[in-house]
């Protein structure tokens, strides 16, 4: 993703790539790439030391035409507001392509959570939320989980900005325990996406997904949900690698006992149920479906040449770098891009905030139900896309993010 160093315009450049074919109106090009409101916050903590530490936070709204802005916290030492900036427009055509009502948003606290009490953590989070309470709520911009933030960092949001208002407000954040307005299904949601998008990928490809080859990389929330409903479908699952170690089987690896494996050992090293395999040759396999749903920056022009697979899911976030993008989509591999493939996480967000201002929460089956159909829909609207444009399945996506706010920022016209 490295473009001079900034992230952002790294983003610009997929950005500038999908306007171009679009005929994108020069006027509309600007206020799309520019960022609505960047916010910078310090934040003094008292440590267990009893001495003060002050941690800089940002939180970005990069676009919030088509609703309040959403996107997650992250807590890490290399957060830069270039990052967050990067992350809140991705999120900002992530939630134009899912069809959420939701403009793009993201936040940062530069910090090291391994190194940090619970108490330091909490104290952190509540000052965080006290220095951008008048930007956040329901309707203006609603958090989430991201590296290093979990449900119950989102409680502590919640709570922090309950006290403030005066009253309980559930839809302020989303990813928060069930039993406080959390929505079921939200877990699973994003592995639940990435499940039907490759079988769908495979439908327009025409192979079975039912015993169709799969490689994961990654077994955490993502890659153990996506692995577990292909194998669901039918589908094999030979190779899957975590962060120390892997495990093959040609004959297809049992999940079920994997997961069971996982919650003992916090890693899938070891697994009984296979040969070792690591990342490298995970990525060189014979297989009809790749899913990298890890990290970032995993497929590079160093392995891109030898990726054998027909379908890459991507299940995280910029897992291919845009050189190696071009290089697989020229050598015909069929990339289902992160913005719509990992977007049944925030499409079961959205649903978390609906049902939160309902007051009235819906079965998983219901939620399930619904997040079918939207990434059904959101598949359809790319390939169709796609096709219409004769590009890959990442600039199409594109095209319909920024076709999308562009319509309604026109509709709105100019406030001055
Ligand atoms: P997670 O922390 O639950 O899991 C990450 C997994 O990656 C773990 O199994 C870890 O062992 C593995 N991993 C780490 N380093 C690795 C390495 N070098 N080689 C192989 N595996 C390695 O995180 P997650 O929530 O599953 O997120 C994974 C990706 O999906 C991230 O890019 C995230 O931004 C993206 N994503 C997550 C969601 C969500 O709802 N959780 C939504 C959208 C996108």
């Amino acid at each position: 993703m490295d473009a001079g160093g900034s992230i952002f315009n790294a983003m610009l450049q997929e950005f500038d790539g999908a306007a171009r074919l679009l005929g994108l109106d020069p006027g509309i090009w600007k206020i799309l790439t520019s960022p609505k409101r960047q916010i910078t916050v310090s934040c003094p903590i008292q440590m267990d030391n009893g001495e003060i530490e002050v941690f800089t936070g940002y939180r970005v709204q990069y676009n919030i035409t088509l609703g309040p802005a959403k996107g997650g916290i992250r807590y890490h030492p290399d957060v830069s507001l270039d990052e967050v900036t990067a992350l809140a427009a991705w999120m900002t055509w992530k939630c134009a392509v899912a069809h959420v009502p939701f403009g793009g948003g993201k936040g940062g606290i530069i910090c090291d959570p391994t190194r940090m009490s619970r108490r330091e953590l909490e104290a952190l989070t509540r000052r965080y939320v006290a220095e951008i309470i008048d930007s956040i709520g329901p309707e203006k911009d609603v958090p989430a989980p991201d590296v290093n933030t979990n449900d119950q960092i989102m409680a502590w949001v919640m709570d922090t900005y309950s006290m403030h208002v005066g009253h309980t407000s559930t839809a302020v954040v989303t990813g928060k325990p069930v039993e406080m307005g959390g929505s079921l299904g939200r877990r699973e949601a994003t592995g639940r996406g990435v499940m039907i998008v490759t079988r769908e990928a495979a439908k327009h490809l025409g192979f079975d997904i039912k015993g169709a080859t799969v490689a994961v990389q990654g077994f955490g929330n993502v890659g153990s949900v996506s692995a577990d409903l292909l194998a669901g479908l039918g589908a094999k699952i030979v190779a899957v690698t975590d962060w120390k170690g892997g495990v093959y089987n040609g004959d297809g690896l049992d999940i079920a006992k994997m997961l069971d494996f996982a919650r003992q050992h916090k890693t899938i090293d070891g697994f009984p149920g296979g040969e070792p395999i690591e990342n490298e040759a995970l990525f060189k396999l014979e297989v009809d479906v790749l899913v990298p749903a890890a990290l970032e920056n995993q497929i590079t022009m160093e392995n891109a040449p030898s990726i054998r697979a027909r379908v890459v899911t991507e299940g995280a976030n910029g897992p291919t770098t845009p050189e190696a993008h071009r290089h697989l989509h020229e050598r015909g591999v069929f990339v289902i891009p992160d913005i719509l493939a990992n977007a049944g996480g925030v499409t079961t967000s959205y649903f978390e905030w609906v049902q939160d201002r309902h007051g009235y929460f819906w079965t998983e089956a219901e939620v399930n139900h619904r997040l079918e159909a939207m990434m059904f829909e959101a598949f359809q609207a790319v390939l169709q896309t796609s096709l219409k444009y004769k590009t890959d399945m990442r600039t199409a996506a594109y095209i319909v993010a920024i076709n999308r706010v562009a319509t309604v920022t026109k509709m709105r016209g100019m406030y001055a």
